[in-house]
């Protein structure tokens, strides 16, 4: 999705008072009316058509829940004002990144919804950190550290999401092994709590803040700008895609691969063959800058039934998937997607019964299927299985041609599929499609739960953030509070 230059907006007609009887947003101010008028602003609060119709929807487009507002900011004291606004006004916030999410998360039906695409600035780049807008993209941010020989030492797979989207969830990749998720290489955040407070918190300032909004889902503060961790990086990547005729093979290689960390990407697909099946293949990335890898060693052990092996820049590795992410997105396919965290001891079993349902077209094309250690992740709200090794199962969902009744018979899979990873120990990794209602999170959080709830309770007291992630019960229901 383009970057939003926020000039381009500011011909529009913009919001100049709020009537608080009606709740409606006005671009002028009535005299002797109840309306109030709206803090002076850098960037522009809109209520056009088309602004509204894209903040209520998303890559999965599932849900629509329309906003009465718009917020382009042009500063971060825009975004102090809109939240501070918002709490005195019973309003509700939730900011949009780069809408990837497939269930209404980045959205807030009749309140207002921050689009950060005009906070983009890559504001220093140093040897080992980067200080980001949260609006920026994956991909300009590594672009720009790469001319510096520098890079995140983990990537999620597609690099068109928002720093600050991607940091709300964790963000994983193929290098999660060595190095947990994003969010373990996040050095500092500068964030708008859901009472307004402009606040700069790491593991050393107001540390509880910092982990609260870490894999948070939105619910504490906004993110306005984060300094990310930065390791010198490759040029080359030597990319071996392994093929094995049994889910239970791969998983089995999968295993020797991450026992000994001989890759530094590890993930694994179920692609679909011709004959309406899958093949399971590992993906391992090997990365070099002048002496290329040690073919025996990294393949010794994991004895595929079909080798593929190729040197491609690192660059070009990282950026793999965004053109074809880009031509799914433009036809607006519902996505019922689910990732779920699945204990290794139960991995086998839950992927091949699975299989016995599974078609490609459930699974959208490609599911992806790889371990993970759990040692690197130490983020606390980013919840995944206990032990020392767990897989991702991601099945990124399409329903073509687009088909409601289809798109809601998958979603009623993944409720069964999640209910039994539940069972099993396992997680959920909360992108999904999912009907989960508040005493379903509290499942997600368990022991977390009260943590979860102190931090809500002291940052966003009112709710006012990030409705659309259906954690915590309506407002006027105050059961969750006791
Ligand atoms: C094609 C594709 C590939 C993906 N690949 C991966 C992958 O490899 N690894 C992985 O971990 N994930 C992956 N994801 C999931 C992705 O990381 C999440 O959906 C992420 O939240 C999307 O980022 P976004 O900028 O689009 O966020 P949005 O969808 O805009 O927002 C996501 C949530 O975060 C909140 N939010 C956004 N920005 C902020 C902010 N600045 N402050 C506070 N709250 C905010 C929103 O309100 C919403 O609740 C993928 C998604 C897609 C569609």
């Amino acid at each position: 999705m383009a970057q939003l230059d926020r000039r381009t907006f500011l011909a529009g007609a913009a919001v100049v008072a709020f009537d608080p009887v009606t709740s409606r947003w006005l671009t002028s101010l009535p005299e002797n009316s109840a309306a109030i008028q709206i803090p002076r602003l850098d960037g522009e609060l809109v209520t056009d058509e088309e602004s509204l119709t894209e903040a209520a929807t998303d890559y999965g487009h599932l849900a629509h829940h329309r906003p009465r507002a718009v917020l382009r900011p042009g500063s971060v004291d825009d975004v102090v004002a809109v939240v501070r606004f918002a709490n005195e006004h019973r309003l509700t916030v939730a900011v949009r990144g780069q809408g990837h999410s497939t269930f209404g998360q980045a959205q807030a039906d009749g309140g207002v919804v921050i689009d950060s695409r005009t906070l983009a600035t890559i504001h220093e780049i140093a040897p080992d950190r980067a200080v980001v807008d949260a609006g920026v993209q994956w991909l300009d941010l590594i672009r720009a550290t790469l001319t510096d020989g520098v890079a995140p030492p983990v990537s999620t797979d597609y690099l068109g999401l928002s720093v600050g989207g991607t940091l709300c969830v964790g963000g994983i990749g193929g290098a999660s092994q060595h190095f947990g998720t994003i969010a373990d290489n996040t050095l500092e955040l500068e964030v708008v709590t859901g009472e307004g407070h402009l606040v700069t918190c790491s593991a050393d300032h107001q540390p509880d803040l910092f982990e609260a909004v870490l894999g948070g889902l939105g619910q504490f503060a906004v993110i306005v700008r984060a300094t990310v961790r930065l390791v010198p990086a490759p040029s080359m990547a030597r990319i071996y895609t392994l093929t094995y005729p049994l889910i239970t093979d791969l998983t089995a290689a999968q295993r020797t691969a991450l026992a000994d960390g001989r890759f530094g990407y590890l993930e694994g697909q179920l692609v679909p063959t011709d004959d309406d099946g899958f093949a399971f293949v590992l993906e391992g990335g090997a990365w070099f800058t002048t002496q290329p890898p040690d073919d025996d060693a990294l393949l010794a052990g994991l004895d595929p039934s079909g080798i593929d092996v190729v040197d491609v820049p690192y660059f070009e590795w990282l950026n793999r998937i965004y053109e074809t992410v880009e031509q799914i997105e433009a036809l607006r396919l519902p996505g019922p997607w689910l990732n779920a965290f699945i204990p290794d001891a139960a991995t086998d079993e839950i992927v091949t019964d699975l299989l016995t349902t599974l078609t490609p077209a459930d699974a959208g094309g490609v599911a992806l299927l790889y371990p993970t250690s759990r040692a690197p992740i130490t983020r606390p709200q980013v919840m995944v299985p206990d032990g020392p090794v767990f897989f991702l199962l991601a099945l990124l969902r399409a329903v073509s041609p687009p088909n409601g009744a289809e798109a809601e018979r998958l979603i009623a899979e993944n409720d069964a599929l999640y209910a039994r990873v539940l069972a099993a120990g396992g997680t959920q990794y909360p992108v999904n499609a999912l009907h989960l209602s508040p005493a379903d999170w509290r499942i997600h959080y368990g022991d977390r739960w009260p943590a979860v709830l102190r931090a809500k309770l002291r940052y966003d007291p009112r709710r006012v953030l990030t409705p659309g992630q259906g954690i915590f019960e309506d407002l006027s229901r105050a059961s969750d509070t006791a």
